[in-house]
């Protein structure tokens, strides 16, 4: 097991702040956030520290996603509120302040003055073909 000393998450998995847990096995722990913005919300963390998306294990990333999506229909079932947002954050440019990667699970009905958004007018025009043929290349070839 590898955890960064100065990482509040990593001092989570060690026991050194207290946390209140929903779900624990070897690899992983989910608990639920300090700061809410919703009863119900939860953080999914690796118990390894890794950054974010950009340097996780890729073998462990199964075991994570199986689990994001078990406590996603757990939280569904006790909410149910219409629906329920998972959200990573990967690096401060995204919105990402605990350098610790963590899945979001948030319980969100259709009124919820939280979420994801996008800005407005953002559908007036669609995007031209061949502008978006070249920038799936460009990520392709970033593989
Ligand atoms: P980020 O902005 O990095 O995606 O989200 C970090 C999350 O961690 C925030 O939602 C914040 O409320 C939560 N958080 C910060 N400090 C603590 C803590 O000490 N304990 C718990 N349980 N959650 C924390
Ligand atoms: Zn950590």
């Amino acid at each position: 097991m590898s955890q960064s000393s100065d990482c509040i998450f990593c001092k989570i998995v060690k026991g050194e702040i207290p946390a209140s847990v929903v779900f624990e096995d070897e690899h992983v722990m989910a608990f639920m956030d300090i700061f809410p913005i919703a009863e119900g919300h939860i953080l999914l963390i690796p118990k390894d520290h890794y950054t974010n998306m950009l340097d996780i294990d890729l073998e462990l990333l199964p075991h994570l996603a199986r689990r994001l999506a078990l406590l996603t229909r757990q939280v569904d079932k006790a909410f149910n509120v219409g629906g329920v947002m998972n959200i990573a954050a990967n690096g401060a440019g995204a919105g990402q302040e605990i350098p610790h990667l963590h899945f979001h699970v948030i319980p969100r009905g259709r009124d919820a003055n939280y979420g994801f958004r996008f800005p407005p007018g953002y559908r007036e025009e669609m995007a031209p073909r061949e502008k978006l043929e070249s920038i799936a290349k460009k990520i392709q070839e970033a593989a």
